[in-house]
């Protein structure tokens, strides 16, 4: 059906009489005003909106698709800023990294891009994997395989030892020597030479791991892992190429160096204090919140033997702390771009977020902003994704319940349509 539908659509582009779909919306999120708007008509050609109309509009041509959203609220098409589509957590994960091939990984990464696509999720940005995850995005991209419009970093770069160095935990004659081709940077000449090696391999973004991380096999989830001199010289070469930084961090004085080094995006941000807070703002650098994946790894973390030993007391000390912080970096007027770390817990479960959000303090039309308007802007797409307006790509995705009424609505999207193509009805 889905191929069907994809044919259908590839041959409306191309004929001469092209064919429109009219979305009759009950409901109808307008991200830009932060209202909603009932009995609404969207037409879409090809893969972009064309109007949005008053009342449901009937179209003369017969040959024109006409779908029934009538009881749906309808919204632009979500964005997470922070998921790993490579892979997802189980307890087996750690051996992974020694026995799955980059085959395996690809066919396993098909059905993960599937299901955040299934979600209602139409764009994400992927903060770090082997790599598999441009020859994914280039598959999506060329219609091979369903899945979001992906923005990728790549592999993450770390310090030696840090949380994204790839031999973490392995025994000495498996470590070699990573460097910057691998994403392990140590002084300003491997941190420059790292962002082009992202470039060259076809990141659309950087990501490093400015403090220790959780699910690393190392001691610390906090400490500063990059100098403000090392993450200035990864920021400016990344600007050389258009690229824009995220960066992990836990701990507060990491964060801080990312923040001066010039870094866009703050992940996670748990032990962020006051002073931290008005840095963001100042700078104008965003918190990516991951509440979700906080919550999800302090659970499994009281299982006996789901995560290695050394993780343990990482996840129940990190995990609970980010919903508060979240709540308060919020009131403090700190940018918020909605992302979720999907991977850390099941894809699919993105949605879940925007409970936590709402559930912290955040009003329900801003968590979607945040997931819409705010990504959008952040990811360069402000003109293209993000709002249901006509010459805007046609990604639109619709709930059964007023998002406003009950946030948890958003946990169950059943309409998917990216770029003009219905995925999920
Ligand atoms: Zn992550």
């Amino acid at each position: 059906m889905k191929t069907l539908l994809r044919i259908f659509v590839l041959l409306c582009s191309i004929s001469l009489t092209a064919q429109d779909t009219y979305l009759h919306c009950g409901k109808l999120v307008d991200t830009k005003s932060g209202k909603i708007l009932k009995k609404k008509t969207i037409i879409i050609s090809g893969n972009k909106i064309k109007s949005v109309e008053s009342g449901f509009i009937e179209s003369s041509n017969n040959e024109d698709l006409i779908i029934d959203l009538k009881s749906k609220t309808v919204m632009p098409g979500l964005i997470d800023m922070h998921v790993h589509i490579e892979g997802e957590t189980n307890p087996k994960s750690y051996l992974e990294d020694y026995t799955l091939n980059d085959a395996d990984v690809a066919y396993n990464s098909v059905n993960y891009a599937n299901i955040t696509l299934m979600s209602g999720f139409t764009t994400v940005r992927d903060l770090g994997g082997s790599g598999v995850n441009v020859s994914l995005r280039n598959a999506i991209n060329a219609g091979k395989i369903t899945g979001p419009r992906i923005f990728t970093a790549e592999k993450a770069l770390a310090t030696t030892g840090g949380h994204a160095d790839p031999t973490n935990g392995a025994k000495r004659s498996l470590i070699g020597n990573p460097g910057p081709k691998e994403g392990v940077v140590n002084g300003i000449e491997d941190a420059k030479k790292a962002v082009r090696q992202r470039y060259k391999n076809g990141a659309d973004l950087i990501k490093i791991t400015a403090t220790g991380g959780v699910l690393s096999v190392a001691k610390s989830s906090q400490n500063p892992q990059f100098t403000v001199e090392e993450i200035k010289a990864i920021c400016d070469t990344a600007a050389d190429y258009g690229f824009h930084v995220a960066a992990h961090a836990h701990g507060d004085e990491g964060m801080q160096r990312a923040i001066l080094g010039g870094v866009k995006t703050i992940e996670h941000g748990t032990l962020m204090s006051e002073e931290t807070m008005e840095l963001m703002k100042k700078h104008d650098v965003y918190l990516v919140p991951t509440i979700t994946a906080g919550k999800f790894v302090s659970d499994k973390a009281k299982i006996d033997g789901y995560y290695p030993e050394i993780i343990v007391p990482k996840a129940l000390n990190i995990g609970p702390k980010i919903q508060e912080m979240f709540g308060r970096a919020y009131k403090a007027g700190v940018g918020i771009a909605f992302g979720t770390d999907a991977a850390v817990f099941y894809h699919g479960d993105n949605g879940k977020e925007f409970g936590y959000m709402v559930e912290a303090g955040m009003p329900e039309m801003e968590a979607l902003q945040s997931a819409t308007l705010t990504n959008a802007m952040l990811l360069k797409m402000e003109n293209e994704i993000g709002q249901i307006k006509p010459g805007f790509l046609a990604d639109i995705i619709a709930v059964d319940e007023d998002p406003i009424k009950n946030i948890s609505t958003m946990e169950n999207v059943t309409f998917v349509m990216k770029e003009g193509v219905v995925y999920k009805k």
